[in-house]
């Protein structure tokens, strides 16, 4: 029996970047009686709150002490304290601002000698390349566009592996990883999920074979790819249906 249930979360539990639906936030919330519940994604704090920990229907204090929030690839890690009835920031390891700056400069050339620099697609406000303070992260038309738009811009990851290679020969000090539909994360070796998930054995004091992980991108280049390469048991799935059909298999509800 595993004690852990891990997840992705863009296209694993959601559809990229937008909350979870009700039937997964009700899931999510059985789990938490059962089992430690810990998505990890490359996504700051408080898109956790908002696409996960918002959308739980009436949580308990103890069922929100169940569920851990591995923050950009788990480089930060947010834990519910039922006492004080709060999160709060268990560790953190930032990158310095010349890691920062260097990444920042190597993705928009890299991007821009390729012509995948999509600047005049951006909303008003909105940024391509954004600073999650553990890792930095490209997003090809920026935080704000549409779904779908997202989702025809690189469907079979070419634009961006082609970013990623082109960052690597310009700064290759520095990994960088396809994530989500229109995403690269940057960061320093080591820092990816397998950081996180390392990480999660040591705070939740279980063992690797305790933990039963769930991700979209699996494959060799994946984000999900490193914990695949751990030795976790993974379910590869398609979209967070996929991850439903699981969750009721697992909870044995049909
Ligand atoms: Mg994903």
């Amino acid at each position: 029996m595993k004690k852990v249930l891990s997840f992705d979360v863009d296209q694993t539990i959601n559809v990229a970047k937008t909350p979870v639906t009700d039937e997964i936030a009700d899931l999510l919330l059985k789990c938490l009686d059962h089992f430690e519940v810990c998505p990890i994604s490359g996504q700051k704090f408080d898109q956790f709150m908002i696409q996960i920990v918002d959308r739980l229907k009436n949580p308990t204090p103890e069922q929100l002490s169940h569920l851990h929030l591995f923050v950009a690839q788990g480089t930060q890690y947010y834990r519910f304290d039922p006492s004080k009835k709060e999160w709060v920031q268990v560790y953190n390891y930032p990158l310095t601002k010349e890691q920062v700056d260097k990444i920042t400069s190597t993705i928009e050339k890299a991007a821009r000698e390729l012509g995948f620099w999509e600047e005049d697609k951006l909303a008003p406000g909105d940024e391509i390349i954004e600073n999650r303070l553990s890792q930095v992260t490209f997003s090809a038309l920026g935080q704000k566009a549409g779904t779908e738009e997202k989702y025809a811009w690189d469907p079979d990851h070419k634009k961006r592996d082609q970013i990623a290679a082109r960052c690597k020969e310009l700064a290759p000090e520095f990994e960088y990883e396809v994530a989500g539909t229109t995403s690269i994360n940057a960061v320093t070796p080591g820092m990816n999920k397998s950081f996180g998930m390392a990480h999660l054995l040591e705070e939740l004091k279980v063992d690797k074979s305790d933990v039963l992980y769930f991700g979209d991108m699996t494959q060799p280049g994946g984000n999900d790819y490193p914990v695949v390469e751990m030795g976790f048991e993974t379910i590869t799935v398609r979209n967070h249906e996929d991850t439903a059909f699981a969750l009721r298999g697992i909870l044995g509800i049909l």
